[in-house]
C-alpha cells in the first residue's frame, strides 16, 4: 500500500504533468522521491543542489500552488538534498531546506477607483470608491539587463530599451517595439526594461503582461461587466508592457480596449513597451488603427546570434550556475544549436541535470548524446560552422583560411570537403553554403560536390579523409 506521502505527490505529479513539457517533467520531476508527510509539511527528496535550485527559480510557484491545493493553505514543502560527501566515500548525505519567497519587485500601492474583478482587493478597510491596490509587477528578476548579453544580432533593440529604461515615456521610443523569432529575448528584453525602471524610479507603477493574460482578463471583464475598471486599472500604469501583441491578431473587441488604453498612456507621457514576434507590417489581423500606432515609436527587431553570440550566453549561464563545462562542449552545443536561444539553454541544463543525476563526467560525447535525445527537431541538424570546423581542425587549418578566398591547394580541398558535406548533412541551398565558403557561387559549390565524389572513388587515402569526418559529424 502506498504511503500517505507517496499518495499525496502522486497527486501533485498529476497536476504537474499538465502544467509542464513531458521533457521538463521527465527532467525535473520524475526523479523526486516523496520521504516524509509531517502535518503540513511534504519532504521531497532531490538529487543534487542544482536540482532544488532549478526547481525553486522555475516551478516554485506552481509547486506551492499544488501543495497548497493538496494540504490546505497552511502547507508547505520541504527538500531534502542528496550531497556528495566529497571527502570520503561515505554515503551521501541530506540537507533540509524549506521552500523560499520568491523575490519580487515590488509596485507602490496606487488609487484605483472601484473593484476590479480579475485583481482581488485584499484590504476591505478602504475608502469605498477609493480603493488602494497593489499591482504586482510581473517582473522576473533574472531577466534583467545584466543577464542580457550583447552582441550584433541585439544591439539596437538593446540599446533601445536601455534608453527607454532611463528616461521613460520620455524618449522617441513610445512605444518601443521588440520583435524577432521564438526564443531570441523579446521576453528577457521587455523584463530587463521594467526591472531597470524600477531600479531607476522605485516609485513608478511597472506592469508586464502577456497578450494572453491581457485578453483572457479582459474576456472575464465582459463577463462580469467590470470593463470599464479593467480599462482604468491599465491606464493606471506608469509603464506597460505588453507581450506577444501578435497574440491579439483576430481578437477585435480586445484591440478596441487595448487601442484605448494605449491612447490614454500614450497622451499622459506613459512608456508602452511592446514585444511581437512579427514585424508591424507583417501582423495580419490587428486593426490598422493600432498598427499605425505601434509605428509612432520605435520598432527595433532581435535577430538570430552569432556564434560569439552563442558562446558567451552559455557560459554566461554557466557562469550564473556556477558550473565549468569543457570548452568543446560549449561550443558543440553553440555549433549545433543556431536558431532559439531558448533551446540552446535547454540543451545546456538538460546535459547538466543529465550528468548530475547519472553523475558522469560532461563530455563531449555526452553532449552529442544528449541534443540527439532532447532537442531532437531543431539540433539534428548540424550546421555549416560546425561543419566547417571539424573541416579546419581534421586537416589543422584556421577557419578564417576556409572562409577566405585563398587558393592555396590544402585550403582548397578542405572547402570543398566542407561544402560536400555541408550539402550532403544540411538544408542549406548551395548559394547559401558559397557564401559561408569564401564566398563562393552555387555553381562553384556544385563542381566542390562532383570533384569530392570523383575524389572518393579514386583515391583511397582521400575516402580515408571523407570516413573519418563522416564519422565525426554525425552525431550519435
Ligand atoms: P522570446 O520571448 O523572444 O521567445 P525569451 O526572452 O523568452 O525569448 O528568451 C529565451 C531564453 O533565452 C531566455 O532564457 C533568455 O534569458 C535567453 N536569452 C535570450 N537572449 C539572450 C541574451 N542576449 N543574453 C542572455 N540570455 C538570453
Ligand atoms: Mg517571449
Amino acid at each position: 500500500m502506498k504511503k500517505d506521502h507517496e499518495k499525496v505527490w502522486a497527486k501533485c505529479l498529476d497536476v504537474i504533468k499538465d502544467n509542464v513539457t513531458m521533457q521538463s517533467f521527465k527532467t525535473w520531476f520524475e526523479p523526486i522521491k516523496a520521504v516524509k508527510l509531517n502535518s503540513d509539511v511534504l519532504t521531497i527528496q532531490v538529487p543534487s543542489q542544482f536540482f532544488y535550485e532549478w526547481l525553486e527559480e522555475h516551478y516554485i510557484g506552481l509547486l506551492k500552488k499544488i501543495i497548497r491545493k493538496e494540504l490546505g493553505t497552511e502547507g508547505r514543502l520541504e527538500y531534502s538534498i542528496i550531497m556528495e560527501n566529497s571527502y570520503s566515500n561515505a554515503s551521501p548525505y541530506t540537507v533540509k531546506i524549506p521552500t523560499s519567497n520568491t523575490r519580487s519587485i515590488k509596485n507602490p500601492s496606487v488609487a484605483i477607483p472601484m473593484d476590479i474583478g480579475a485583481n482581488p482587493i485584499k484590504n476591505p478597510f478602504v475608502i469605498p470608491g477609493l480603493k488602494k491596490i497593489n499591482v504586482d509587477s510581473n517582473l522576473n528578476p533574472n531577466y534583467d539587463f545584466d543577464n542580457f548579453i550583447e552582441g550584433d544580432c541585439n544591439r539596437l533593440a538593446r540599446s533601445a530599451g536601455f534608453a527607454v529604461a532611463n528616461n521613460p515615456g520620455g524618449t522617441s521610443f513610445n512605444p518601443l517595439l521588440i520583435y524577432g523569432g521564438v526564443g531570441l529575448g523579446k521576453t528577457h528584453l521587455a523584463h530587463a526594461i521594467g526591472i531597470e525602471i524600477k531600479k531607476n524610479e522605485p516609485n513608478k507603477t511597472v506592469l508586464y503582461v502577456s497578450s494572453e493574460k491581457f485578453t483572457h482578463q479582459f474576456i472575464d471583464a465582459v463577463k462580469n461587466n467590470t470593463v470599464n475598471d479593467f480599462s482604468h486599472f491599465y491606464q493606471l500604469m506608469d509603464v506597460l508592457i505588453i507581450d506577444d501583441v501578435q497574440f491579439l491578431a483576430g481578437k477585435e473587441k480586445t484591440q478596441d480596449v487595448f487601442f484605448h488604453i494605449f491612447n490614454h498612456l500614450h497622451q499622459t507621457g506613459k512608456q508602452i513597451v511592446l514585444t511581437s514576434d512579427k514585424a508591424p507590417v507583417e501582423m495580419q489581423g490587428v486593426e490598422q488603427r493600432l498598427l499605425s500606432r505601434f509605428k509612432w515609436g520605435l520598432s527595433a527587431d532581435l535577430q538570430t546570434p552569432g556564434l560569439e553570440t552563442r558562446i558567451a550566453i552559455l557560459q554566461k549561464k554557466m557562469y550564473a550556475d556556477g558550473i565549468d563545462l569543457p570548452k568543446e562542449v560549449v561550443e558543440y552545443l553553440a555549433y549545433s544549436i543556431t536558431t532559439n536561444i531558448r533551446e540552446l539553454e535547454g540543451a545546456l541544463i538538460s546535459l547538466i541535470a543529465h550528468s548530475s543525476l547519472n553523475k558522469r563526467a560532461i563530455t563531449l560525447e555526452l553532449a552529442k548524446q544528449m541534443i540527439d535525445k532532447f532537442v531532437k527537431n531543431t539540433a539534428r541538424e548540424v550546421s555549416i560552422d560546425y561543419i566547417q570546423k571539424v573541416v579546419c581542425d581534421y586537416f589543422d587549418l584556421p577557419i578564417e583560411l576556409l572562409k577566405s578566398k585563398t587558393r592555396k591547394r590544402e585550403v582548397v580541398q578542405a572547402r570543398q570537403i566542407a561544402m560536400f558535406f555541408a550539402k550532403k548533412m544540411t538544408k542549406s541551398s548551395l548559394a547559401n553554403i558559397g557564401a559561408h565558403c569564401g564566398g563562393k557561387d552555387h555553381a562553384t559549390v556544385l563542381h566542390a560536390c562532383r570533384t569530392v565524389n570523383n575524389l572518393q572513388e579514386t583515391d583511397k587515402q582521400f575516402r580515408g579523409y571523407l570516413e573519418d569526418l563522416e564519422k565525426k559529424l554525425s552525431i550519435q
